[in-house]
């Protein structure tokens, strides 16, 4: 894809994530049914015998209504996670990866922050936010004091999207439970969603980033605030002054749950 186009495909992708999508129209695609033919019209088609059903033993009912866990739920450690999870081929993602990016920082972090998928970068060398979205992230965190080494960073997907497109829904609610089990093991007191994909992965909110900004939402009782993705500010750095507003608050919201 030509550059100019990507640019214009990535600012019309910060305005509907900002704004919402009431400027946006869905575009549906209706086929059309190919035409029958004389023959088919004509014709009964007997329908195919249906298989037998295939009669299973019943299972008993703890079996019915609990989903057996996968190793990887077990894990007891980040490390271990990681390990169990890093040759993932559940979705396409995989199949362009040149790095699993699991996560990274500390594994005891009051502070976990959340971004959409890894870049080129990212990729490349296995890291989260390493990039020029990544030494945003990491004056931005510095602003309010904290460091990138007392956080922890990780993604809403774990592999790199083609061309950094945004990861699509069965992906990411492939690689969600991750994620998840990562906040489990590490129990942050707050989190931090950059950018829409990250706050509607982990909220399950619909709504624009402007209505997400500067409320507080819980997820599994943690304090999740939500602000722009560091690429939306490179490429609108007028929104940075906005960015530094919902950061003073998340600094507040941290220092008070700290008191
Ligand atoms: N953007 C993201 O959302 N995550 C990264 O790790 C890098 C860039």
């Amino acid at each position: 894809m030509d550059q100019s186009k990507k640019k214009i495909i990535e600012a019309l992708k910060d305005q509907r994530d900002i704004f919402g999508d009431d400027l946006f129209e869905e575009k549906k695609i209706i086929e059309s049914k190919p035409a029958k033919t004389a023959q088919q019209k004509k014709e009964y088609i007997q329908p195919e015998k249906k298989a037998a059903a295939v009669k299973e033993p019943a299972k008993n009912s703890t079996q019915l209504f609990t989903k057996e866990k996968s190793d990887w739920e077990k894990a007891e450690s980040l490390e271990q996670l990681n390990q169990m999870i890093n040759n993932c081929t559940k979705c396409v993602l995989h199949k362009g990866r040149n790095n699993f990016v699991f996560g990274s920082g500390n594994p005891n972090a009051d502070v976990m922050v959340i971004g959409e998928g890894p870049g080129a970068e990212e990729d490349k060398q296995g890291l989260p936010f390493v990039g020029r979205a990544g030494q945003l992230l990491t004056d931005i965190l510095k602003a309010i004091k904290f460091s990138r080494e007392e956080v922890y960073i990780g993604n809403i997907v774990k592999c790199r999207p083609p061309d950094n497109r945004t990861p699509l829904p069965d992906e990411m609610e492939t690689c969600i439970p991750y994620l998840q089990k990562q906040i489990e093991l590490i129990k942050p007191k707050l989190i931090l969603c950059l950018g829409l994909t990250a706050a509607k992965g982990l909220l399950k909110k619909k709504d624009s980033l402007t209505s997400l900004r500067g409320q507080v939402f819980e997820y599994n009782g943690i304090k999740v605030m939500v602000t722009f993705h560091p690429a939306a500010l490179l490429r609108n750095p007028n929104w940075k002054k906005d960015c530094w507003v919902d950061m003073q608050k998340f600094r507040k919201l941290y220092d008070e749950l700290n008191d």
